[in-house]
């Protein structure tokens, strides 16, 4: 090695070893007699000093050094002198006198300054990643990454599962995104899909009788860019046999709690995680993926005001949609201002407007719709609502989706201005009883709400042949402060049932045989009942980092527009290529 020690790990101890130490720059200051240099590796930053008439040759080369400049330091490590000492470092107590410098690799000036993380922009980031990693944020994310994964290592090893590789070049598996495809040489005019997740594959290996099976699997799904997403992404894929529902979800809910206590600070708030049907979660917070962090549901007020004089509530519930509200404690100051900015907001999400009533300090009313109502029914509002003065009220009056995308916006942009959406605090819950299909208006056939091999519950399997928008599958979606941050179900065992839900979703016997024939007839071959889940190892590290968003926990992210800015990928190939591939590029 060239360095005996770590420059993070000098103390007191040590004072009077000699030692050698390797790692770059931090900063330096000259001081025309001593010259002073924060060395930097992995493990931290030591104070090295270097006195021209003690060590003349090594101050000569120490004085050249710069900023990001490659050491290699042979020094003895000393007490700081009293007055000197750094509390806020934890190598702030010592210092390491130089002997003999030398410089390893010179560095130029970096675009942005590595030694602290005031903010850069992004692209410039990107551009310059390895600089960018280089930095104590980077640094520690990435390190917390590596110990979130060892932990599910260790504690799915624990359990008995098997850790097994699925390939990168297979056949479409689709998640509900686009494939990436790949053509192939050998097979002129073929192609492979990049696995959107292994799925399939680890269905065949609980036909092949592993039991329990896991892996950190590389997902790649070809969707807009929208929201925080990445191209390519990593879950963590396991899949269990002869489980029920309850058996996955506990031994996620142990996985995720066990990792979240053991490999961060931040506050559970919420153990064991509450479990939400999708109907409630949608009645009370208006989402699948509720924010729990905080209160603020959503209320409902249809019956109170159905047969009132404000017009828009009651014909609206004669029309067979709903009056339902939020209660924002504090706010009944909002100026007209910042109410209509709610408005907007309200009417961004698909609503025509917003009703309105802030409870003054005295219990005093302002409305937008109170001179519409009798008192009576006011002072029932007020007491369903669980109004305080001071409290801001606010109504929306519409079809049930409407309103529930309405308040939950509301709701979130309302605790996030509270300050109710806290990053040290994380809130889990569980969603279950999601609906097996969803109505897809476009092309007049079912989709799968999760994918298609999520088992419907067993007593809704009739409703597959008489009402399939009933039919309830047996999915778990897994959310964190708000985002859904994995799911899973238990699937179709019987050839039959897999066979009809490719009806349903109007996939054709012969195209379902061409994609998914090889599941088709494995279902033949004895499957076990199985089940699984995956959780999504970006999204995980992001909130027990803190961060937000996920390419704050990457290594080597794309962009929103799925570009790698540092290598320059995707690019053009060279005709040679893409002839060998047998493919042409057609000009739009
Ligand atoms: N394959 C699913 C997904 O990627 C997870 C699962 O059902 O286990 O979302």
């Amino acid at each position: 090695m060239l360095k005996t020690h770590n420059c993070g790990g000098l103390r007191a101890a040590h004072v009077g070893q000699e030692i050698t130490l390797a790692g770059w720059v931090n900063r330096w200051r000259d001081h025309g007699g001593l010259a002073f240099l924060d060395l930097r590796d992995r493990s931290g930053i030591v104070q090295v000093v270097s006195d021209p008439d003690a060590a003349p040759g090594a101050h000569a080369v120490a004085r050249q050094a710069r900023s990001e400049f490659v050491l290699q330091v042979r020094g003895v490590v000393r007490r700081r002198p009293d007055g000197l000492t750094n509390p806020d470092m934890p190598t702030g107590e010592i210092e390491v006198v130089a002997r003999q410098v030398e410089i390893l690799n010179p560095a130029k000036t970096p675009p942005f300054y590595v030694y602290d993380d005031s903010p850069v922009d992004e692209a410039l980031r990107l551009k310059y990643r390895y600089l960018d990693l280089r930095r104590q944020r980077m640094q520690r994310n990435l390190i917390l990454r590596h110990r979130v994964v060892k932990y599910i290592r260790d504690f799915l090893a624990a359990r008995d599962f098997v850790e097994i590789e699925t390939p990168i070049l297979f056949k479409t598996t689709p998640e509900g995104a686009r494939d990436y495809l790949v053509p192939s040489r050998v097979h002129p005019g073929e192609f492979y899909a990049l696995p959107q997740s292994p799925q399939q594959l680890k269905q065949l290996l609980m036909v092949a009788g592993f039991e329990r099976y896991f892996q950190i699997a590389r997902c790649f799904r070809d969707e807009d860019q929208r929201g925080d997403r990445q191209p390519e992404f990593t879950q963590l894929d396991l899949e269990m046999s002869f489980v029920e529902r309850e058996d996955v979800i506990a031994l996620a809910e142990a996985l995720l709690t066990g990792v979240i206590e053991d490999c961060c600070e931040r506050e559970l708030l919420l153990k064991p995680f509450p479990r939400l049907t999708y109907a409630e979660a949608l009645r009370r917070f208006g989402s699948d993926r509720p924010d729990m962090r905080f209160g603020m549901e959503l209320v409902d007020i249809s019956d109170l005001v159905a047969e009132s004089g404000f017009g828009i509530f009651s014909k609206t519930v004669e029309g067979g949609g709903q009056v339902r509200g939020i209660r924002a404690p504090g706010c009944g100051s909002y100026s007209r201002r910042q109410i209509d900015e709610l408005t907007e907001l309200a009417q961004r999400e698909g609503a025509k407007g917003l009703a309105w009533m802030a409870v003054g300090e005295g219990g005093e009313v302002r409305s937008s719709f109170a001179k519409f109502l009798a008192g009576e029914e006011i002072a029932a509002i007020i007491e369903r609502m669980e109004a305080e003065p001071g409290d801001l009220l606010l109504f929306v009056a519409a079809a049930a989706p409407v309103v529930n995308a309405v308040l939950n916006g509301l709701r979130l942009e309302l605790g996030e201005r509270l300050g109710l959406r806290d990053a040290n605090v994380l809130a889990c819950c569980w969603v279950v009883d999601f609906p097996l299909f969803e109505w897809n208006e476009e092309e007049r056939r079912w989709d799968p709400s999760h994918h298609l091999f999520t088992a419907p519950m067993p007593e809704d399997l009739p409703l597959l042949d008489t009402d399939p928008g009933a039919a309830r599958g047996q999915q778990y979606d897994f959310v964190c402060n708000g985002v859904e941050t994995g799911g899973g179900s238990i699937r179709i065992h019987q050839r039959e049932v897999q066979e009809k839900v490719f009806e349903l979703i109007g996939l054709d016997a012969a195209v379902a045989r061409e994609r998914f024939g090889h599941m088709l007839e494995a279902f033949e071959y004895g499957t076990p009942p199985h089940g699984g889940i995956a959780p999504g190892i970006d999204r995980l590290v992001m909130f027990l980092a803190g961060e937000p968003n996920i390419r704050e926990v990457i290594a080597f992210p794309k962009t929103q527009q799925a570009a790698d800015l540092m290598a320059g990928a995707p690019s053009p190939v060279e005709p040679e290529q893409l002839e060998e591939l047998h493919i042409q590029i057609v000009d739009e």
